[in-house]
């Protein structure tokens, strides 16, 4: 099938060293050709070159030379879209690049849309959807950990997961539908115990995928944190030695502009976006009263949650509530750690007692002289990433729509093993499986339907 060509800047519109305008389609060798010249100024045929080269030359717009550029070819359809692909390396100015773009665009080529080499990929069956969408979330990774998870993904990482969980589906639909179709050879004597293992184990499988969800999400978009703490436990000079530089002291703004006010923090490779509750510092005790309650609506929210505990003082009110959020409240199996403050004063508090009442980790610090940082960022790298550093062979679903579909795969595998339960006919099995496997299908994006029956045929030859 013929494609019109297509062609953008692939680098970002800033000023930067060196910037690619990247064109894909049948006609990408007849573009370069037509615009292409080499050192002596002489136009030359890069098309008939050998694919996975690289040329240096000059990029002309009719006679007029627009700059000097490494022009690389690769040649469908080993190429990111599988089509003819040439990236052009010039100079990385906003207005060069445009230039360059534009000659491109004179000679043949059209301007792409968004995502639109990412979307040939997966039409050309390059990619897959979950891969398509781990390119739209390697541009966007924000950090290290996004960064190894999506290309991960890239790699085809949930694709294979997700293979294996619909293969062994497709064989157990496989496997009913023929002994209903022939009863007299394929007995279906003691297959629910069997398919009751099955499933159960398909369902843990699942549901450590989209267990991981939730991490994948982190990963992309950053630790969800609330720093819970009474006033003047220490929870805005904590965040100032995370931050590492003291922020403005800001002043006459609202307590609701401040609700919402949120730190980033880098750490470790890990963002943690700390939601800052504890700008509220109004000594009239109702508007303090506001601010811890306003912190632990948060905190609902949060995925770690900071426990600022002043080791100076006893505890008060306000350390009870938080106890008790944390202990039975909403807070409850929630990532949480307590941070036992100031310990370069003499110590008020009975840190074994607090202990008693909190099973969580505490570690002691002083925010003041900056002791005990390290071990709490390390403490909070390991409650996030159980130690292991390694995404090579851990999958992460960053994506909600995979979640999604992992979600409601979920479901039919339930119901899969509550008909079993009832003793209901083997046909109901059959459905719901059918439908664990489609819904397994959409977050990879493959086509279902007919390829579920062509592939009982294809895999259960029955002689008949
Ligand atoms: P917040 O109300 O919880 O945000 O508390 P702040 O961070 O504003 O701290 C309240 C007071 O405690 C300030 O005077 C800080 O200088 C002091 N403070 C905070 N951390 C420490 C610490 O580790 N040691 C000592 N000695 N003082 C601290």
């Amino acid at each position: 099938m013929k494609t019109d060509t297509i062609a953008a800047i692939a680098t970002g519109m800033t000023e930067a060293g060196v910037g690619i305008v990247r064109i894909s389609g049948d006609e990408a060798f007849d573009v370069i050709d037509r615009i292409f010249r080499n050192a002596k100024g002489c136009p030359v045929k890069l098309s008939e070159r050998e694919s996975h080269t690289v040329h240096y030359g000059f990029i002309y717009d009719g006679e007029e030379k627009v700059d000097e550029a490494l022009v690389i070819l690769m040649r469908g359809p080993k190429s990111f879209t599988a089509e003819n692909v040439v990236e052009i390396d010039c100079h990385g100015g906003i207005l060069v690049m445009k230039r360059i773009l534009e000659t491109v665009i004179r000679n043949g080529a059209r301007s792409a849309q968004p995502g639109e080499f990412t979307k040939r990929a997966f039409l050309n069956g390059r990619i897959d959807l979950s891969q398509a969408e781990a390119v739209a979330d390697l541009i966007s990774a924000k950090n290290e950990y996004a960064l190894k998870s999506s290309l991960s993904q890239l790699g085809g990482s949930v694709s294979e997961k997700i293979r294996d969980l619909r293969e062994n589906i497709l064989y157990e639909i496989a496997f009913i539908e023929s002994a209903l179709d022939d009863p007299e050879h394929i007995s279906l004597d003691g297959y629910p115990r069997r398919l009751s293992g099955v499933v159960e184990e398909l369902i843990c499988k699942v549901d450590e995928l989209l267990q991981s969800a939730d991490d994948g999400r982190v990963m992309a978009e950053g630790v969800q944190t609330v720093i819970l703490g009474k006033p003047n436990a220490g929870k805005s000079s904590l965040l100032n030695v995370l931050l590492g530089q003291e922020r403005a002291i800001v002043t006459d703004i609202e307590g609701t502009t401040r609700d919402t006010l949120e730190e980033h923090i880098y750490l470790r490779g890990i963002s943690l976006n700390v939601v800052d509750t504890a700008g509220i510092r109004d000594t009239a005790d109702a508007v303090e009263r506001i601010g811890v309650e306003r912190a632990m609506k948060a905190a609902r929210e949060a995925d770690l949650i900071i426990y600022v505990v002043d080791g100076s003082r006893e505890l008060d009110g306000n350390d009870r509530e938080i106890i008790e959020f944390l202990k039975n409240g909403d807070g409850k199996g929630k990532r949480a750690l307590v941070l036992l403050n100031k310990t370069d004063l003499s110590p008020v508090l009975d840190q074994e007692e607090l202990g008693k009442m909190l099973s969580l980790p505490m570690i002691p610090i002083s925010a003041k002289e900056e002791v005990g940082i390290k071990e709490l960022e390390q403490r909070i790298e390991h409650m996030f990433y159980h130690g292991e550093l390694s995404f090579n062979d851990q999958v992460y679903i960053t994506n909600v729509r995979q979640k999604e579909a992992l979600a409601r795969a979920l479901e039919s595998l339930k119901l899969v093993k509550s008909s079993l339960e009832q003793g209901l006919p083997e046909d109901f099995y059959s459905i719901d499986l059918s439908d664990a496997y489609e819904q397994l299908g959409e977050v990879i994006g493959e086509a279902v339907g007919d390829d579920v029956v062509n592939e009982i045929f294809a895999k259960f030859c029955m002689g008949k």
